[in-house]
């Protein structure tokens, strides 16, 4: 098989052949049809996360070991099968569900093993989809295309499954105002999703007018670009001079989480969801006394992302894919996503 390699950090991805593994036991072999690329490839591949002054946390340090091949949004057909593998045939058509974890801990006790406390998560931790072959650990984290797009479905694995777990977050109370802050891969699916699952009103924002063209034909309500100095004043108006009710971070730097603390209301519910990083300070009393909800968003589990397979198979959802690269182009894929020159999402097809 042969696999777009990450050799170490910022070094350019390796394309090489190795043996085709043969899955055993619950394991299947998947043939890749088509892998997402998401933002947080670029940070594995950068080796890790900037965490404000000046510090830097190590994927190496959270467990990665380089060589590894990337990929955690992959869609695929079932090449070969384990013997005690169940529930696929032979040439199925699957999504494959990134997230695995230990299945011993709280978290994966209660189905949420994108919250395990020891994950091993694909393409990330083991090899993942940036690959003409990829071995899943077990059958039971495939899920049925049934007649979804391939290209569509690799987003339901990541990004649209981050934005559907974000989104339920940002959707308590009622929202009248959701702020959704990155209309990049996982801002344009948070857009369709609040459209689909909420009431509420949408704001997107970005720095890039073409970005927020397409957050409009998605279904957001109201667009601002936070080029303008003025972005939180003209937020602060669309919203009544009350503020947001919801804001979901899907860049979460230093500007933009100082836009979110300014726009949102009293009883507000700030969900932060990017990984783009840096540190912020914050007074302190505001968050008793506007008694404002801070949490955090990770991946989703494994029924959500069933439940995005069937929105998006009702054409509820549309992931966007603009652009397509082969296993050759992974380099390129990955430096087009970094000079922000992809709208929703790029796949590569191996
Ligand atoms: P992307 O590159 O497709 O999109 C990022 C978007 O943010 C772009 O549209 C860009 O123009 C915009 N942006 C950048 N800086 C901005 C700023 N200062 N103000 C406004 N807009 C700005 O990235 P993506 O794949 O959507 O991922 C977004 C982030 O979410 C990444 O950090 C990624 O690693 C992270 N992520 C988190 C999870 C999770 O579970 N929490 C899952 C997947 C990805
Ligand atoms: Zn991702």
């Amino acid at each position: 098989m042969k696999s777009a390699r990450i050799t170490g950090p910022n070094e350019p991805l390796a394309v090489s052949n190795f043996e085709t593994p043969k899955p055993e036991g619950s394991q299947v072999l998947v043939k890749v049809n088509s892998v997402g690329v998401c933002h947080s490839d670029l940070h594995l591949w950068e080796g890790g996360y900037d965490l404000g002054d000046g510090q830097f946390m190590k994927v190496t340090d959270r467990g990665v070991k380089y060589p590894v091949t990337p990929g955690h949004e992959i869609v695929g057909t079932v090449e070969e099968i384990g013997d005690s593998a169940s529930g696929v045939s032979k040439g199925d058509q699957v999504l494959v569900f990134p997230w695995i974890g230990c299945g011993e801990c709280p978290a994966c006790k209660v189905g949420n093993e994108n919250l395990c406390d020891t994950p091993k998560s694909m393409g990330v931790f083991q090899d993942g989809g940036y690959s003409d072959f990829a071995l899943i650990p077990n059958s039971k984290y495939l899920a049925k295309l049934d007649g979804v797009d391939p290209d569509a479905a690799t987003s339901l694995a990541c990004s649209g499954l981050t934005a559907y777990t974000a989104i339920k977050k940002s959707n308590q109370n009622s929202p009248e105002f959701i702020v959704i802050v990155g209309a990049g891969g996982l801002g344009l699916m948070g857009v369709q999703i609040a459209k689909a699952i909420t009431n509420a009103k949408i704001i997107c924002v970005d720095l890039d007018d073409q970005k927020l063209e397409t957050a409009k034909e998605m279904g957001a309500d109201f667009t601002v670009n936070s080029k303008d100095p003025e972005t939180a004043k003209k937020i602060m108006s669309i919203c009544n001079e009350k503020g947001a009710d919801s804001v979901v971070d899907f860049v979460n730097a230093p500007p933009t989480a100082k836009l979110d603390f300014a726009i949102l209301r009293k009883r507000g519910n700030l969900v932060l969801v990017g990984l783009f990083g840096g540190s912020i300070e914050l007074s302190l009393v505001t968050i008793p006394l506007k008694s404002i909800i801070i949490q955090g968003a990770y991946t989703g589990n494994y029924t959500d992302m069933v439940e995005l397979l069937d929105l998006a198979r009702k054409g509820t959802i549309n992931p966007v894919i603009s652009k397509r690269y082969s296993l050759d182009e992974a380099n390129s894929a990955l430096e087009d996503l970094k000079a922000r020159k992809i709208i929703g999402r790029a796949v590569i097809n191996p």
